[in-house]
């Protein structure tokens, strides 16, 4: 059994037992390639709390290989090598999780599969989802690779002169309706922006949406108007 998906934030890795209906939600049964070798086991998931930090399995993969042979481990999605660990050497249990080979197409299924387990929510958990969600660092990159990293302002230039294997980097996902008001992490109210365009909207306390569409968005700002180009109809 390949492991089901790995979600991972900054510091979490979920395996969510949710695409799996044909297993007992309480355990996940994980393969883990290290390198050319793989290694099978399961882990054991409270049905209260069906979380696995991060530092966990990097526990569970150093229990099973010899003792600083392992610097990068992959994590399978539907398959393929979507996740890469970088591991930190020693006993330490520090790692880094990087989404790797993950295709447009994957991405918006991805975050599709996100956005649905949280709508999906009872709710009075719903919001609470939410706010996850709107934390969660696997947001903003499932999101520049839906819609490229880069700056979705009209006629933006901000990047220009930045080499593209940067851009993730230098742009932001920004919610246009806040979430201080109530506004949701779905991608109706998400767009990714440079870091200038970024710092425009936000200083500008005058600053206001004018229109939202799936495939333009405008805000007024004193800098005059900011038209946003997307195109969200894959995820609807
Ligand atoms: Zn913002
Ligand atoms: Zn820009």
């Amino acid at each position: 059994m390949k492991c089901a998906l790995v979600h991972h934030t900054g510091t979490m890795i979920r395996f969510t037992t949710s695409q799996l209906p044909q297993l007992p939600r309480s355990d996940t049964d994980v393969t883990v390639a290290l390198g050319r070798r793989t290694v099978n086991g399961r882990f054991h998931l409270h049905p209260a709390n069906p979380y696995i930090a991060g530092p966990e399995i990097v526990r569970w993969i150093k229990a099973r290989i010899p003792f600083g042979g392992v610097e990068q481990a992959w994590i399978d999605y539907e398959g393929r090598q979507a996740f890469r660990l970088t591991l930190g050497t020693g006993h330490t249990t520090r790692y880094r999780a990087t989404m790797v080979a993950m295709s447009p197409a994957e991405a918006w299924k991805a975050l599709r599969a996100i956005l649905d387990e949280a709508e999906g929510a009872p709710p009075k958990q719903r919001r609470q989802r939410y706010a996850r969600i709107a934390r969660d660092p696997r947001l903003s990159s499932l999101l520049k690779r839906c819609f490229g990293a880069t700056c979705q302002v009209e006629a933006c230039t901000l990047l220009t002169g930045i080499p593209s294997r940067f851009h993730a980097r230098c742009t932001e996902v920004h919610h246009l309706e806040a979430i201080a008001r109530g506004g949701r992490s779905t991608p109706y109210n998400l767009v990714v922006i440079c870091a200038n365009h970024h710092r425009l909207v936000h200083r500008d306390p005058s600053a206001r949406v004018t229109a939202v569409g799936p495939n333009r968005v405008e805000i007024e700002t004193q800098a005059g108007l900011v038209v946003i180009r997307r195109n969200i109809s894959k995820l609807t």
